[in-house]
């Protein structure tokens, strides 16, 4: 029989399952807070009785990821983990230190299928969905080997968390329950390509988080050469499901803009994407683009990147410009990871 993954449960899942092993469901509560403390095992347990904890293992498990990578930045304290997963996997999760408090970055799934041209985490092959639990895992052993308390969270590493729906929405649930690590859906983003029938879904759900949009054209035309999911739902259908998110949830959408030269950074691209978004409660996030090892697309100058947000300003848009961290440790989309892949495929070799 296979065992069960207990935590990726919420509490009241871990109670109705201790109650079925003929325990009282107050046995869930003490579970559940262990987990949330990042125990490894259930001998850790230490008021649960030992004939509890055998049957537990030999039931359930507990997942346990491993420090495979670990790089500070000496310029702005960003601490990026490549975390190993049981399957031999690993994934990159980064902690970026704000004024505001600490933010983690975290991945969906291990690889990514959407096969943006300028994202360093498409992979052909191999490629799966995190479970709930290996997400949380993230924030739990971020958090508890930085001594960084985390306050919010961004789905914005490797993956796309509307892909892994079921997991991600437990996840959610799992990361911002009271009796869990409690933080507020309020203080999460969940960032998307833009799958368009996950959004009006997602819409439907009481979350109080942060859609974020990665949008990067104002068109199809350039759209579909830089992101293929565009062939599937086009722009104009993928607005109309953020105007129609706005009208669920009341919560303002934010756009992910990178900026690549030559590309999507003309003032034309600027005036289209204003009319594009006319109306919508909306942030624009430009980025300049990350340049990703053996990519022949390059970032916009800082000139250009100015232009285009003024452009935007004027027109009325929210318009910010962001500040890269990590720039010195490839605390980017994916980076760690592929390297680490890559040695690893060598090794094997
Ligand atoms: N799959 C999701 C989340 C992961 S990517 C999504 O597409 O939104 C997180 C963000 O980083 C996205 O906005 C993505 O488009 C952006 N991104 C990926 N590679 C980048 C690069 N080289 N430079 C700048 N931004 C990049």
């Amino acid at each position: 029989m296979e065992k069960v993954c207990i935590k990726s449960m919420l509490p009241g899942q871990v109670q109705e399952y201790m109650v079925s092993l003929g325990e009282p469901s107050y046995r869930g509560k003490q579970v559940f807070r262990w987990l949330t403390q990042g125990v490894t095992s259930f001998d850790e347990m230490s008021d649960l009785s030992k004939s509890l904890r055998e049957k537990l293992k030999e039931k359930a498990f507990i997942t346990k990821p491993e420090i495979v990578r670990k790089q500070v930045s000496a310029r702005d304290g960003t601490v990026k983990y490549l975390f190993g997963l049981a399957d031999g996997n690993c994934v990159e999760t980064v902690v970026m230190r704000y004024q505001h408090g600490n933010s983690v970055c975290l991945s969906t799934q291990a690889g990514c299928h959407m096969g943006c041209a300028f994202c360093a985490s498409f992979e052909k092959g191999e490629t799966r969905d995190l479970t709930p639990a290996e997400i949380l895992d993230q924030v739990l052993f971020a958090q508890k080997d930085s001594g960084l308390k985390i306050s919010n969270i961004v789905l914005m590493g490797t993956g796309e968390p509307l892909d892994n729906y079921d997991n991600v929405v437990q996840f959610l649930r799992l990361v911002s329950c009271p009796e869990g690590l409690n933080i507020g859906m309020r203080h999460i983003s969940l960032s998307t390509c833009g799958l368009v029938p996950r959004i009006r879904e997602l819409s439907q759900l009481d979350f109080q988080l942060t859609l974020s949009i990665s949008l990067h054209a104002p068109n199809n035309k350039i759209r579909s050469t830089i992101m293929p999911v565009n062939n599937k739902y086009p722009v104009e259908e993928l607005i109309r499901a953020c105007r129609d998110y706005f009208a669920a949830t009341g919560r303002r959408i934010s756009f992910e803009y990178a900026m690549i030269a030559g590309v999507n950074d003309s003032d034309g691209c600027a005036r289209e994407l204003a009319a594009l978004l006319r109306g919508l409660m909306c942030h624009i996030n430009l980025i300049p683009l990350n340049h990703v090892e053996g990519s022949p697309l390059a970032p916009s100058s800082r000139e250009t990147i100015r232009r285009f947000q003024e452009i935007l300003q004027k027109k009325g848009f929210n318009v910010t410009v962001r500040r890269s961290l990590g720039g010195d440790i490839d605390a980017s989309c994916g980076q760690l990871r592929r390297k680490a892949m890559a040695e690893k495929r060598n090794q094997n070799k």
